[in-house]
């Protein structure tokens, strides 16, 4: 191709001036920003050069158009796709609960109306209204957080990576602080212990084999250096065979011995005994507490089933040092975290009604027979919309807990099957996906997943319409 047709379909672009002419790119005008619109057609007309300089042939570019009215799609687009949420719904059919990718856990309706309540109105956030004096914010979970956990006090930072960093800051800068070769783990997301540790500024004193450390061990280490003991519970792995560990308790009587205090990372942190459900044991909460340890931190999306939160909760005379430290301030929770978790931790009061309310809760104790019925209803809406497009069945299968936590439960469930009889289940997988809200299910061989476990009420319908769509 001649270089010089190139550079005639060059020229012939409309100039910005001309473009802003064309009628269509007024009226978007009357809409949108003056500048908002002038940099979309700049960045319009910046694309239209790039596709004649890339066009690879005469016909090429005979098909691209370059009146000025051909950018007002362009530009149209440009701007809606800005205005359009990015954060956008959607439906968890993978049967993961607290699905890290997905958002971790949803909020009970509760927490939701609170979290509503805080945003749109002004709020006692810190400000202690009997005495018209200013207040402190951790006041309003604190008092829930000591009754719930037995433990002297209590504050809530923005996740726990921010409460382990928090209180070993606190307790252990400028000394070691004595951890298991077992326990230096990795919670996805770059979330090292060995690197939390140096970012506090305390040393890692490592004891132990990865798969055995006695107490022994840790008393061998401790020194005039020592600030702190830590167990990190592994609440993504589990190790099996040859295997030994310190417990809690073991830990708590040496740091009274010399004089020092334990902290434990609980990570996922149970209020409720999950093993009273036919779930595997997650240590709770208060149990760790009535171990003695000083300071207990765990996440507050997890199996908890509230917002993002750290929360820590132990004796009085640590968490007060962890309140006035310059680090708190920083890394501080915000006025609708606040809300979510009071509500949260208020539904714990009766634990009866958290596992009815609590929609983690909700999830990770339904039973298989409820699944089944779920599934069996789903998949009967499906064969009645698109019978023909899917071979639909029954099966048994597992969902898991997910987000770090009770990493080798399998909660039984029964799935909806598909095989669809015209694409591949690829191409099925990658269509919903991209329907709106977007579904996302787990590929099993050739067939496609639907856990009713994470489908939440309502969505059925949703589901069977994008299926419908996706078959055409
Ligand atoms: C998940 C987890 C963390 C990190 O908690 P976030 O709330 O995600 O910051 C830290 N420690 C352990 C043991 C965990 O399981």
């Amino acid at each position: 191709m001649e270089v010089e047709t190139r550079r005639q379909y060059l020229r012939r672009i409309a100039s910005v001036d001309q473009a802003l002419e064309a009628p269509g790119i007024k009226q978007l005008m009357k809409s949108y920003s003056r500048g908002l619109v002038v940099e979309s057609v700049r960045e319009a007309i910046d694309e239209l050069r790039s596709s004649i300089l890339e066009a690879g042939s005469e016909a090429a570019l005979k098909r691209i158009p370059l009146e000025g009215k051909a950018l007002v799609g362009p530009v149209r687009q440009r701007i809606e796709a800005l205005y359009a949420s990015n954060l956008k719904t959607v439906i968890n059919a993978t049967g993961v609960i607290v699905h890290t990718n997905l958002g971790r856990s949803i909020l009970s309706d509760e927490a939701v109306a609170e979290v509503e309540m805080v945003a749109r109105h002004y709020s006692n956030l810190e400000f202690d209204i009997p005495n018209g004096r200013r207040g402190s914010r951790h006041v309003h979970v604190e008092k829930l957080l000591v009754k719930l956990s037995g433990a002297e006090a209590g504050m809530v930072v923005n996740n726990n990576a921010a409460a382990v960093l928090l209180a070993l800051s606190a307790l252990a800068r400028r000394k070691e602080t004595i951890i298991s070769r077992g326990q230096l783990v990795e919670i996805g997301g770059a979330f090292r212990i060995p690197d939390v540790m140096s970012q506090s500024g305390s040393k890692l004193r490592e004891v132990g084999a990865t798969n055995k450390t006695r107490l022994a061990d840790y008393r061998d280490a401790i020194s005039d250096k020592t600030g702190l003991l830590l167990k990190v519970h592994p609440s993504n792995f589990q190790m099996l065979g040859f295997t030994q560990e310190v417990t809690l308790e073991e830990l708590v009587a040496l740091g009274a011995e010399f004089g020092l205090p334990v902290m434990e990372d609980l990570g996922s942190g149970v209020l409720v005994d999950l093993s009273d459900f036919g779930l595997p044991y997650e240590p709770t909460v208060q149990l760790s507490v009535q171990s003695g340890a000083d300071v207990i931190t765990f996440s507050g999306d997890k199996l908890l089933g509230g917002p993002q939160a750290g929360v820590i909760v132990g004796k009085k005379l640590y968490i007060d040092k962890l309140k006035k430290h310059p680090l708190a301030r920083a890394v501080r929770v915000d006025k609708m975290t606040l809300a979510a978790l009071e509500a949260t931790f208020r539904g714990y009061l009766n634990p009866s009604i958290a596992l009815k309310e609590n929609p983690t809760l909700r999830m990770m104790v339904a039973t298989k027979e409820q699944m089944a019925k779920k599934a069996s209803a789903l998949a009967k809406a499906i064969e009645k919309a698109a019978g023909e497009a899917f071979e639909v069945t029954c099966e048994d299968e597992v969902s898991r807990a997910g987000g770090g936590a009770l990493p080798l439960a399998e909660l039984p469930t029964v799935v909806v099957a598909l095989k669809p009889t015209r694409m591949s289940v690829d191409a099925l997988e990658a269509r919903l996906r991209g329907s709106a809200p977007a579904i996302i299910a787990r590929v099993k061989e050739d067939r496609l997943l639907l856990d009713p476990r994470t489908i939440q009420d309502g969505e059925d319908k949703q589901i069977v319409e994008a299926l419908t769509k996706a078959a055409l």
